[in-house]
C-alpha cells in the first residue's frame, strides 16, 4: 500500500487513504469509495473494515454513485484557516452536503457559480489534481452540476 507519507514528488496520491478507488491516473474513473455492510444494509464512506452503524464485520468495499443531489449547502465566504489549498486570494465557495444515489451524504466543495446554489440541484462527483507542497500530485474531488 502506498501511504502519503512514504510518495515521491510526481506521485499520484489520494487526499485521504481508503476514500477513493480506481486507478489514480484515470480521473474519468476514479470514484468515491464506501463500504456495504451485510448484515444492515448501511452503505458508507471509505473503506473499512467495521461496519459503523451495527459494528460487524461483514461489510464490502463497493464504489459510490458518481452522481448525488444537493441536499444543503452554505457559502464559505472567508479563508479557511489550516494549510487552505484554495485559490489565493481567496475566492468565497459552495459547501454542500451532497445525497448520492446510494442514500449517504457526503460534505464536499461544490464547484459552480455560488449564485446557481440551490437545494435538489443535480451534481456530479468531479475528481482533480493539485500539487502538494512535496511536488506530489493529490486527486481530491468536488461536485459540479451534472452536464445536461
Ligand atoms: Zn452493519
Amino acid at each position: 500500500m502506498i501511504t502519503a507519507n512514504k510518495s515521491a514528488a510526481g506521485e499520484r496520491v489520494p487526499i485521504r487513504e481508503g476514500l477513493l478507488t480506481g486507478p489514480l491516473s484515470r480521473l474519468d474513473r476514479v470514484r468515491l469509495a464506501g463500504c456495504s455492510c451485510t448484515t444492515c444494509g448501511e452503505t458508507s464512506l471509505g473503506s473499512k473494515n467495521i461496519c459503523p452503524n451495527c459494528g460487524g464485520d461483514a461489510v464490502r468495499e463497493v464504489s459510490l454513485s458518481n452522481h448525488g443531489v444537493l441536499w444543503s449547502f452554505t457559502v464559505v465566504r472567508h479563508r479557511p484557516p489550516g494549510n487552505y489549498k484554495g485559490p489565493d486570494p481567496f475566492v468565497p465557495f459552495g459547501l454542500g452536503l451532497v445525497e448520492l444515489s446510494d442514500g449517504l451524504r457526503v460534505l464536499s466543495p461544490i464547484r459552480c457559480d455560488i449564485d446557481k446554489l440551490k437545494i435538489g440541484l443535480e451534481l456530479q462527483f468531479k475528481p482533480y489534481v493539485r500539487k502538494d507542497d512535496d511536488g506530489r500530485e493529490v486527486v481530491a474531488f468536488s461536485f459540479e452540476p451534472a452536464s445536461q
